[in-house]
């Protein structure tokens, strides 16, 4: 096992057994743990604060609930499974009949062996999760059921690291951590956040200030938003982050806008690993995406997955565990979004400062830079890579723009522009962030519906 792969499991070990809710103390203890791993300000929204249009719910806090059958016989214990427990289920401590047990019990008759995960966030109700066996197994006429549970006025807490770049816009990472536990999701992802954001702190000179949430689901993300309605002035780029560490390969939904830069570099990593296929467009369900998303605030921002929630049998209960979760594919997802923001940070516009006639590469040293050479950052180009560099870098187009057009590999693009700007030829055009948004796109899919390249 490498050693990021032992950090990636040593994040979800700890954190797995951890009760997760939309508030209270699992979630808290968990940021606790990510602020040990990378600077994390944690945030406390107070109960009953309006957030758009919804309001922070009263804090949940669980210290215990029981089945028992009434010779004292335990039947279901929340002590065995966080996840028997109907979060946010109300106090309870009495004698119920079966039938009326019946109502509240939720298991799941074609998968009989696992727990199902259950939420009633906004509802004055209580339940318990069980194996569908262990429900056809409970034949007495009443049981004793106690929830050792309140609600109270409290706060919503979430976790913001931002790691600040050399240019104003900001590249949102955004991932849910309220589920209790649940291995893939989501587990998977807070993993594979906190050791992006330690390679990336790494990294002294960043483009782009990388802002990581560590959230609540949909009202995590809603509280956030209501705090940074100016949010999509600085968001430049965004990925919701969820189930990274199952075996599918990585899967990718655009954002609303469907043509952002992030839904390019996204599609374009993907579609290099072979994965093209699993690029889906935008549905308004699903992640926090939802919130980013919505048509008032229609932020740049998809959502990065292994298997989309709901398409995989273990989702939403007990067999999301630690053993479904692999090592392999959480080092491989961290793999990929760091190629996604290899992309973010090096796609930028360059003028040809030589335009007038093809410059003599010769004499500048390139020939011997092509072919079998690396250009030091260890990426090879080919000639007619760097001659469709000099020809496109006329400040309309990104060098993606130039790898898609010429259909060569962007870090070769990168590379020969490395290269080129080393010798002269080629001079930044300060981007800004305009120049990566949407008009930037219309150029390219303009110049993608020109003949192929030979
Ligand atoms: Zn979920």
């Amino acid at each position: 096992m490498s050693g990021i792969e032992g950090d990636l499991r040593k994040h979800i070990e700890t954190l797995f057994p951890i009760c997760r809710s939309i508030t209270g103390q699992g979630l808290r203890d968990t940021l606790r743990y990510i602020a040990g791993q990378i600077p994390l300000t944690m945030h406390e929204v107070p109960s009953g604060t309006p957030v758009l249009d919804w309001e922070i719910p009263k804090e949940w806090i669980v210290r215990g609930a029981v089945i028992r059958s009434l010779d004292g016989r335990t039947v279901v214990d929340f002590a065995d499974n966080n996840l028997h427990l109907l979060q946010y289920s109300i106090p309870l401590d009495r004698v119920v009949s079966r039938s009326e047990l019946d109502r509240h019990l939720h298991s799941l008759p074609e998968q009989p062996e696992v727990i199902p995960y259950r939420t009633a966030y906004y509802a004055d109700t209580w339940g318990f999760c069980l194996s569908h066996s262990d429900r056809l197994a409970m034949t007495d006429a009443a049981y004793r059921v106690t929830i050792d549970t309140s609600l109270v006025p409290g706060s919503l807490s979430y976790g913001e690291c931002a790691l600040h770049g050399q240019e104003p816009g900001e590249f949102l990472l955004s991932v849910h951590c309220c589920h209790p536990s649940l291995a893939n999701d989501n587990l998977s992802a807070i993993a594979v956040a906190i050791e992006l954001a330690r390679t990336l702190q790494q990294r002294p000179a960043r483009r782009w200030t990388y802002r990581f949430l560590f959230i609540p689901g949909t009202i995590g993300a809603i509280a956030w938003l209501a705090a940074n309605r100016d949010a999509a002035r600085r968001v430049s780029h965004g990925l919701v982050l969820s189930c990274l560490g199952d075996p599918a390969p990585p899967t990718y939904k655009r954002s609303r806008r469907g043509d952002a830069p992030i839904d390019r570099y996204a599609s374009h990593v993907l579609s290099e690993a072979g994965h093209g296929d699993r690029v889906l467009g935008f549905v308004p369900y699903g992640y926090d995406e939802r919130q980013y998303c919505s048509p008032g605030f229609d932020l740049p921002v998809g959502c990065l997955m292994r298997s989309p929630n709901g398409t995989f049998p273990e989702y939403h209960t007990s067999a999301d565990n630690l053993s479904f979760v692999r090592g392999d594919a959480m080092t491989d997802s961290l793999a990929t979004l760091l190629r996604i923001i290899d992309l973010a940070e090096a796609d930028a516009s360059w003028i040809n400062t030589c335009p007038y006639g093809e410059p003599q590469l010769g004499r500048r040293g390139l020939y011997s830079k092509i072919g079998g050479a690396s250009d030091g950052g260890g990426s090879r180009f080919d000639t007619l890579t760097l001659l469709w560099v000099l020809n496109l870098c006329d400040g309309r187009h990104t060098l993606l723009d130039i790898a898609e057009h010429a259909a060569k590999p962007f870090s070769a693009v990168a590379a020969a522009a490395r290269a080129l700007h080393e010798a002269g030829l080629l001079r930044p055009e300060r981007p800004g962030p305009e120049l990566l948004r949407p008009d930037a796109s219309a150029v390219t899919a303009a110049a993608r519906d020109e003949s192929p390249v030979p």
